[in-house]
């Protein structure tokens, strides 16, 4: 069958619409997959034949093909380039997922994360041949202590996930070299699932602490959980509502009271970084996202690094290796009797200290508070253009990202889900939906500081047109999107759990049954 004839047949099958013959929509070029192209053997090289040698391989000698698809050099780029015209990024338009900060990557930072001086060594260099790279490595630590005003930082975490794992771990053996054992953590109910996640992975059994009227941890909740066998509260500032904890100080007494410790998720130190340091709000480990606070390219799985910043009571126990200023310039301490050993291979992610040490040098100290300010001031811009249609969370002012829920959508057929789908046609990306679970219906939006004004204000209008369209009865519409997208509205669960991971010319059924 011809690429042509796949794709249409393919397409058919796929139910979505047919209203193209090539099931092309505009520039949107429909795609089969790399390993359904096999065009007879053809190949993007041309080898010489192997010389005859005498044959020692025997038996294990593969008898027919490997799979492999044949394409040529051109099908091979346009394969991967119309595949590439199906993403969403940052550099496509606002991406304004609640809790990721999706911001701008400055170029800047890629340039200098490819010098060949950083991208091209190797972690099992000797260590007098990377003098460069480990002094980076220190100067990112310096800075990361400063703008949090605690004593440590453990570098190697690959993620604000992986950090969360480093930090309750430092915690663990420093409550075991004291001879306790605690079997608690405490969770606000707000938090992000990877902090439960994290304490029942460490083996502590998780309590949640409900979240006020406010948005705001309970207090007097959490009081009456704090007992001799909590071994920390994990706790979100500003929180996943986007909302900065007042009661920070008398939560932070409270645990040291009954000798738990105090561990921030800094995911969203963006808010606050150059303004706050979490030293003076009593934090004794916190985690920061360097590729969200400090930009970098993320998601998908893609790169991260997550930093732990530590007090002096938790900094002995930090994973190795240390990078520590010896006689000969930089040396790493490999192996230690209190650290809790290593939680990665070599140094952390090296890439990402390049590009997180570029953006704060050329920030600089003014650079990082108007980054915070502006975060803050972008997110209440779109609050206050947003709250004549939408129905805001909570009262008051939000930090660096803003809460709806969904009672703007009360009597109109529409849900969440469906809103977020329309907004896909209009070319967004939706924003972070159900999530955090303590209000009905969550609409999460995050702008960061790299939008502009206009930029905003598109975004705006649309949501706001979206807002009046539900409003106005026109429920259909919602339910019907995405309508421009190369795939519908997928069934969700099924598509996670039973991907369909190939391309369905129509009568392909039977060839399966074959197989
Ligand atoms: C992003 C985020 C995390 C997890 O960070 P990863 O780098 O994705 O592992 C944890 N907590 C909060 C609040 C976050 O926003």
């Amino acid at each position: 069958m011809s690429e042509w004839s796949q794709a249409v047949s393919g397409f058919r099958a796929s139910g979505a619409a047919a209203e193209t013959i090539s099931g092309n929509r505009g520039l949107q070029i429909e795609e089969n997959l790399l390993f359904e192209k096999d065009y007879g053997g053809r190949s993007g090289v041309d080898l010489p034949e192997p010389p005859k040698v005498r044959e020692r391989i025997g038996a294990v000698r593969r008898k027919g093909r490997i799979g492999l698809p044949g394409v040529s050099e051109p099908q091979v780029v346009r394969h991967f380039t119309r595949l590439s015209q199906k993403n969403y990024s940052i550099d496509t338009g606002l991406y304004p997922l609640g809790s990721c900060t999706m911001k701008h990557n400055p170029r800047l930072n890629e340039k200098l994360a490819r010098l060949p001086g950083f991208a091209d060594i190797h972690p099992l260099q000797p260590v007098s041949t990377v003098q460069g790279a480990l002094e980076l490595i220190d100067r990112l630590a310096w800075w990361l202590k400063a703008l949090t005003g605690m004593p440590a930082v453990a570098m190697s975490p690959a993620a604000g996930a992986h950090g969360e794992l480093c930090g309750i771990m430092t915690i663990r053996a420093a409550i075991e070299a004291r001879g306790e054992r605690r079997q608690k953590i405490l969770v606000p109910d707000s938090a992000h699932g990877t902090n439960p996640a994290t304490a029942a992975a460490c083996g502590y059994a998780v309590e949640a602490i409900p979240a006020d009227p406010r948005g705001r941890v309970d207090l007097a909740a959490l009081e009456a959980k704090l007992a001799p066998d909590v071994a920390a509260i994990m706790l979100t500032n500003p929180n996943t509502c986007g909302l900065f904890e007042p009661d920070i100080l008398r939560i932070a007494e409270a645990v040291h009271r009954v000798g738990a410790f105090f561990y921030c998720d800094g995911a969203n130190f963006n808010a606050i970084v150059g303004r706050v340091r979490p030293a003076d709000l009593g934090i004794d480990a916190m985690h920061i996202n360097l590729h969200k606070t400090f930009s970098t390219p993320h998601g998908g799985g893609g790169p991260g690094a997550g930093p732990v910043v530590l007090s002096e009571a938790l900094a002995p126990f930090a994973p190795v290796p240390w990078v520590v200023h010896g006689k000969k310039g930089f040396e790493l301490v490999e192996k230690d009797k209190k650290s809790l050993g290593r939680l990665k291979g070599f140094h952390g992610q090296m890439g990402m200290f390049v590009r997180a040490l570029a953006y704060i040098m050329s920030h600089g100290a003014d650079g990082l508070w108007q980054v915070s300010g502006d975060a803050v001031l972008n997110a209440n811009y779109l609050l206050a253009r947003l709250r004549g249609e939408l129905t805001p969370a909570f009262e008051g002012p939000c930090m660096h990202e803003v809460l709806f829920d969904d009672r703007f959508l009360k009597d109109t057929g529409v849900q969440t889900l469906d809103f977020a789908k329309a907004l896909i046609d209009e070319g967004y990306h939706p924003m972070t939906m159900y999530f955090p679970l303590v209000v009905h219906g969550a609409l999460l939006v995050e702008p960061t500081e790299t939008e502009s004004k206009d930029s905003l204000d598109r975004f705006a209008d649309v949501v706001l047109a979206l807002a009046r369209r539900a409003k106005a009865g026109d429920a259909e519409h919602f339910k019907g999107a995405p309508r421009l997208t190369p795939r519908r509205r997928l069934d969700e669960t099924a598509a996670a759990r039973k991907p369909v991971l190939r391309w369905r010319p129509e009568g392909s059924e039977k060839a399966e049954a074959a197989e």
